[in-house]
């Protein structure tokens, strides 16, 4: 007789965990037999160009849904930033579930699945803010929390076997500027009905005290324009639409009128308006209009600021974007911070801004950014509304989710487990535990293929950016017998290497004047290797191609 089998909760992270980027989570339901899911957030993690040459996004690897996609009832954007929308559209094929988001993130969903050409196949299901949906056995219901973007939402998750709270993003800002503040009473409601599990952003679990607010940056920005005298750039994440209204009014306040420069600027400007925020937003110049400007009149916003090389700021600072010009005088101001990696990228810009005795501001010395993520004492605020059974820190490098762990059994949470992208986790019945692994890891989108980051594609191209690559061809006859002279091409390499490997091919084929093709070409490789090793140093990556008459 088989077996029934029962009714399971359960909780898997396939991206986000031991990262910070790349978030995608998934919760289960039912029978292991028939278990249906939803996702939570669907996530990229930018590429680096040194570690992944030639492949900008990287996307978790998320097979053991792609299997199951009967099963899963869709996927549901917390909020709007790249880590947790950015690989909806490329991973959308292979799991073709509808998708579900409040306005603001819906319309740059949309934006994203209109550019992959998938507007006909998939229609983002818009969910009012603050509103609930019920996707099979899963009653969700969007709680308003603030964070660097319009719109972020804690998810309550509920099932038959208990509630999970999912925060997505979140931080207490008292004065978020736009958008809905926390809605601590929902929380509190939500705590008083006891949850079983809180799924939480870990990324400033290391940092002390508390965020801050966007109001304190509004005020400290308005005043530092107010002291400068030649034209002013700032540059800051797009997303941040209070930001941007933010140094809209402080150019508004002192007598400036705002260009905004990068694509990215004017579409998050543009999908704020159109689902209802930035009501009184300035006119915006564009760039040939403010450069007529004398310079006290005008503020450039631009985009940039991580020191992306293609990027508004870059050109800017090189001298060759074709109408933003910063002289003398001028100054680039960074309301941001620097992104763990990109600290050279930045400071090549920033090297050749004062190069050009262009003056820099940076958060260093002015409160003009303030982070979108939990500090200590919000995150201590935030179990002390959901008192949880079960802690399960996500959205971070493992240094930050273990410290937020500790802290959460400081806050008297009975239960804290650190989860790895891949590891599943039974959360009821029964007292949560891990209970399996599944396959788990990360995906290239490579030019426009995704390919296994497994499978070695930006591992050999690293291999040729140290090395180059060499390729020999060869001749024989049907016999095996050499007939032709062999011809070594390298690529990427000094040209007495490519000599003395010829040489060594040259010397190797005496040596074997009658062989299997197969072999020559193995013995040929060899050799030519050796070569390059003793008069290199270094072994490039070498094919050899053997045509037989
Ligand atoms: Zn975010
Ligand atoms: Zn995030």
């Amino acid at each position: 007789m088989a077996r029934i089998q029962q009714d399971e909760l359960v909780f898997l992270p396939l991206g986000g965990s031991g990262e910070i980027g790349m978030n995608f989570n998934a919760y289960g339901y039912g029978p292991e037999n028939d278990r249906q899911w939803i996702i939570v957030d669907c996530g990229v993690l930018f590429g680096r160009e040194g570690n992944t040459p030639g492949v900008d996004l990287i996307l978790p690897d998320i097979r053991y849904l792609m299997e199951r996609r009967e099963n899963v009832l869709g996927i549901i954007a917390t909020h709007a930033h790249e880590d947790h929308i950015g690989a909806i559209a490329p991973l959308w094929p292979g799991l073709r579930c509808p998708i579900y988001a409040t306005p603001f993130t819906a319309r740059l969903i949309a934006g994203k699945l209109e550019e992959a050409g998938l507007t006909s196949r998939v229609k983002v299901q818009e969910v009012p803010v603050g509103g609930q949906i019920t996707l099979g056995p899963f009653d969700l219901d969007f709680i308003s929390i603030t964070h660097s973007i319009l719109e972020p939402n804690l998810l309550a998750i509920r099932t038959p076997l208990g509630v999970v709270a999912h925060t997505g993003d979140w931080k207490i800002d008292p004065d978020p500027l736009l958008g809905e503040a926390t809605d601590a009473q929902a929380l509190e409601r939500l705590g008083n009905e006891g949850v079983l599990a809180l799924v939480c952003d870990s990324t400033n679990a290391l940092v002390p005290g508390s965020s801050g607010s966007e109001a304190e940056v509004r005020k400290n920005l308005t005043e530092l324009v107010g002291t400068l005298k030649g034209r002013v750039a700032v540059t800051g994440f797009a997303s941040n639409v209070a930001r941007l209204d933010t140094v809209a009014r402080a150019a508004k306040a002192h007598g400036r009128r705002i260009a905004l420069v990068g694509r990215s600027m004017q579409k998050m400007v543009e999908a704020a308006k159109d689902t209802g925020y930035l009501k009184d937003f300035p006119p915006v110049l564009d760039e040939t209009e403010a450069a007529e400007l004398p310079p006290h009149k005008v503020l450039y916003l631009c985009t940039g600021s991580q020191g992306e090389p293609r990027a508004a700021l870059a050109r800017i600072a090189a001298g060759s974007h074709p109408n933003v010009e910063l002289d003398e005088g001028d100054t680039v101001i960074f309301s941001s911070r620097v992104i763990p990696g990109n600290e050279l990228a930045i400071a090549e810009i920033q090297n050749k801004l004062a190069a050009r005795n262009i003056g820099i501001l940076t958060v260093d010395e002015h409160h003009v950014h303030v982070s979108g993520h939990p500090c200590r004492d919000e995150l201590a605020q935030m179990y002390r509304w959901i008192r949880p059974k079960l802690a399960l820190p996500v959205h971070g490098e493992m240094r930050h989710q273990v410290a937020h762990a500790k802290l959460a059994r400081e806050l008297q949470v009975p239960q804290a487990l650190v989860p790895e992208n891949g590891q599943m986790f039974r959360l009821a019945p029964g007292r949560p535990a891990l209970m399996d692994e599944v396959p788990a890891g990360r995906v290239h989108l490579d030019g426009r293929v995704l390919v296994a980051e497994g499978e070695g594609l930006a591992k050999d191209r690293r291999a040729m950016g140290f090395a180059g690559l060499l390729v020999i061809a060869l001749v024989v006859d049907h016999k095996g017998r050499i007939a032709a002279p062999p011809t070594v091409l390298g690529e990427g390499m000094p040209e007495p290497v490519e000599e003395a490997v010829l040489k060594a091919v040259e010397d190797t084929l005496d040596k074997n004047k009658r062989s299997d093709p197969d072999e020559l070409a193995e013995n040929v490789r060899r050799a030519a290797r050796r070569a390059a090793q003793e008069a290199w140093g270094k072994k490039p990556i070498t094919r050899v191609l053997v045509t037989e008459l």
